[in-house]
């Protein structure tokens, strides 16, 4: 009799560099079990730290490095915990998912069904470096003395960034998303870093919102990883939305 398939070769989008300056690509999962399912019922673990241990439990190998640890993990880009998750969830489950979102138009429930291996995603390019993703703004901050900003350099978010902005989400999820792409932020014009922190999360609500958009862009739709962006319209309305996949609803059983 032929063994099942145990384990699962898979190339992440960005990769892990190690202390030598390699950088690790792939990476070999295996399906996850009811260890891992215990995880999705212990309240102690906040979002990104269930998707930490999802990821360390599931991850038999990131290069050479044998079976990480959750604290190995919660320092990889968010790009490719998203994606360990989503090709974790497919060899578990299956490619099918189905969904409930609220329209926001009526309040009615639309259902949706997707395919997980119709997802796109892209890896990093050659010139790309997830360290230093620069974004030129329309308008720009004008600071205390006058000086006009526009051209902000962005690291791209891991695990540990998520983890310090997960106790805001749910009491203000727009400050949490700014806290995020503050610490995301390497540089913003010539403003220095130590005014940069003083002025927090107030610089990012001074920008336009084409501004915030061009910058939240920069961190998800333009960024290396699967596209989770999905269109919805509502049967009862014809009301047209977008939601992100949630990738903490892939392990619901439907
Ligand atoms: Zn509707």
């Amino acid at each position: 009799m032929t063994q099942p398939q145990r384990e699962f070769a898979v190339q992440l989008p960005i990769g892990m560099t190690d202390d030598q300056g390699v950088t690790h690509r792939g990476a070999v999962i295996r399906k996850m079990r009811g260890h891992e399912e215990a995880l999705l019922y212990d309240r102690d673990l906040g979002p990104s730290e269930l998707a930490s241990h999802l990821v360390a439990g599931t991850l038999v190998r990131l290069g050479e490095l044998e079976g990480p640890s959750p604290e190995v993990v919660a320092g990889m880009y968010s790009a490719d915990r998203n994606y360990l998750l989503l090709e974790v969830r497919r060899i578990t489950l299956g490619d099918r998912l189905t969904g409930s979102y609220v329209c926001p138009s009526c309040d009615g429930e639309v259902r949706t069904s997707q395919d997980l291996g119709d997802l796109s995603f892209r890896s990093l390019g050659e010139v790309e470096d997830p360290e230093a993703i620069e974004v030129e703004l329309e308008d720009g901050y004008t600071d205390r003395e006058g000086n006009l900003h526009r051209s902000v350099t962005l690291r791209l978010p891991r695990g540990e960034d998520e983890a310090f902005v997960s106790s805001m989400i749910e009491r203000d999820p727009l400050k949490a998303a700014d806290a995020l792409v503050l610490r995301c932020i390497r540089r913003f014009g010539t403003i220095p870093r130590s005014e940069l922190e003083s002025y927090g999360v107030r610089i990012l609500r001074d920008l336009t919102l084409g501004d915030r958009l061009r910058i939240q862009r920069a961190l998800t739709d333009d960024a290396p990883g699967a596209r989770l962006r999905r269109e919805l319209q509502c049967g009862a309305c014809g009301a047209q939305f977008q939601r992100l996949l949630d990738v903490s609803d892939f392990f619901v059983p439907c």
